[in-house]
Formats: structure tokens, C-alpha cells, sequence
């Protein structure tokens, strides 16, 4: 049975595509803050200034996680490998890449990642 049809992909593919734009037009008006703050930063308190840029910086950051998210998805669809979990190749379910179209993992291996991510790991 084929897991994605080309219809699927072309749909999914859309919606990648539509979030990158969307990705970097955050990245670059955070980038353009960021750029406004420090010019007028001598009048503002520095202390302030400090907290808002690593705030805007934390922010950058998050967004071109999710971008580089997104650029593997459309380069996984491109070498026909997208839809496949890359922990243990198995089907990610359709409903899952529509929620989200960059996810990698199916949801085992994602929690199991996100366990050892965390603090505190125990052995099993
Ligand atoms: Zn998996």
C-alpha cells in the first residue's frame, strides 16, 4: 500500500513551502528589530534592552529551528525518503505530517527523543 499518494505530497509540499516564507519573514522583521534596538539603544535602559534583545534573539533562534525543520521535510520529499521516520523508517501517519508537515520522527521515536532530551534520565 503507498503510504503518500502525489497528491498528498504536493499538498504537504505547499504547506512546507508556505511556512518557510513565513519563516523568513519573522526571521528577517526580528532581525530588523533587533537592528532598530541597538541604534536607539543608548536611550533606552540596558537592562531592558538586554532582556528584549536575547528575547528577540531566543525567538530568531526558534525560527530557524523550525526553518531548517522545514528545509529537510522539502529536501526529504525531493529524495522521495519523506513521510519515513528517520529514528525507525516506519510510516509517520498522514494525520501527523498534515499537523505538522516538517515533523520527522513518528510520534514513538519523537517522545522517546524528547524523554532523553529531558533532565533527569533514568535507564529503562
Ligand atoms: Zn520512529
Amino acid at each position: 500500500m503507498k503510504h503518500l499518494t502525489p497528491t498528498h505530497l504536493t499538498e504537504l509540499r505547499s504547506q512546507l513551502q508556505a511556512r518557510e516564507r513565513q519563516l523568513a519573514t519573522e526571521i528577517d522583521a526580528a532581525l530588523a528589530r533587533r537592528q532598530e534596538q541597538s541604534l536607539a539603544g543608548r536611550e533606552v535602559d540596558q537592562g531592558v534592552l538586554d532582556l528584549e534583545t536575547a528575547l528577540g534573539f531566543a525567538e530568531v533562534l526558534r525560527d530557524q529551528a523550525e526553518l531548517d525543520a522545514v528545509h529537510g521535510a522539502l529536501g526529504r520529499i525531493d529524495r522521495g525518503t519523506y513521510g519515513r521516520c528517520l529514528g525507525c523508517g516506519t510510516h509517520v501517519p498522514l494525520e501527523r505530517l498534515r499537523a505538522q508537515p516538517d515533523a520527522a520522527f513518528c510520534h514513538v521515536c519523537q517522545s522517546r527523543a524528547e524523554v532523553h532530551a529531558g533532565p533527569g534520565l533514568s535507564a529503562p
